[in-house]
């Protein structure tokens, strides 16, 4: 087994990843490679946790668009991040992996509670842990649950998954002479203006010298290598 860069890691999925080309809700093959890919990435070596969003479900904002309370539409989008984290734990304990959803809203009929002490100790034995309800607040996104999950369990990556290899000096799919950045430092990203993650979330990252990494998921494959120590997407430290 080749020395691995990473010993804990979080990588936050959006909810759109379970997707694959439907336009709502969950493709069973899709989540089926996610959740294989995430078991080799922990037979690699790594201890892995997960954050997933809802937006293949919904979201507060969009809710809210049409007319809904912010408040209850953020509570609904919380909700499907659990139901996310329930179908991704499925996934995985199908493959036998041992998987534990771990809820920031108290829902405890079908998942943990989020206790640090209990999440971290999850990890060691050898559990996957996903956190479900991002922070447990409204107008907050899973970007931040991820950010502040990562840092409180110690994770010495946090890595976002996207539709986009990477981050861009303006929009790839509108500019084909688009360049990616492998590396940018965390005052490159505010200089530059780039959106990178939400900026509670890149504030929490950078507060704590969390180094980030964007980069594609659906390309199959590139976690493991990512753990490896390849240089895939793009690295976002101070
Ligand atoms: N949400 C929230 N507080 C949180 C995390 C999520 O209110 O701490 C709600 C919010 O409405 C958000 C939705 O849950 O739009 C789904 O999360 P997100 O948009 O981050 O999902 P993604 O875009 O990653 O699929």
């Amino acid at each position: 087994m080749s020395q691995l860069s990473y010993r804990r890691i979080l990588l936050k999925l959006s909810g759109e990843a379970l997707m694959g080309n439907e336009d709502y809700g969950i493709d069973p093959l899709v989540i089926h490679r996610l959740a294989r890919e995430v078991m080799e990435a922990q037979a690699a070596g790594a201890e892995v946790a997960l954050v997933i969003g809802g937006g293949n479900i919904f979201r507060g904002a969009g809710l809210a668009a049409g007319g809904m309370d912010r408040v209850t539409g953020d509570q609904m989008g919380m909700l499907a991040t659990v139901i996310n984290a329930l179908a991704m734990q499925d996934a995985l304990e199908k493959l036998g992996a041992k998987a534990r959803v771990m809820s920031a809203i108290k829902i405890n009929d079908v998942c943990e509670d989020y206790i640090r002490r209990r999440a971290i100790r999850h990890l060691e034995k050898g559990r996957l842990v996903i956190f479900a309800a991002g922070v447990g607040a409204p107008f907050f996104t899973t970007d931040s649950g991820a950010a502040l999950r990562a840092i409180e369990i110690g994770a010495d990556l946090l890595l976002k998954a996207t539709k986009v290899d990477g981050v861009y000096d303006k929009d790839p799919n509108k500019h084909a002479d688009a360049v990616r950045y492998e590396r940018l430092t965390y005052d490159d990203v505010i200089r530059r203006n780039l959106q990178v993650m939400d900026t509670a979330a890149f504030a929490l990252a950078r507060d704590s010298d969390l180094p980030l990494r964007i980069f594609d998921m659906s390309q199959p494959g590139e976690l493991l290598k990512i753990l490896r120590g390849e240089d895939i997407g793009t690295l976002v430290q101070g």
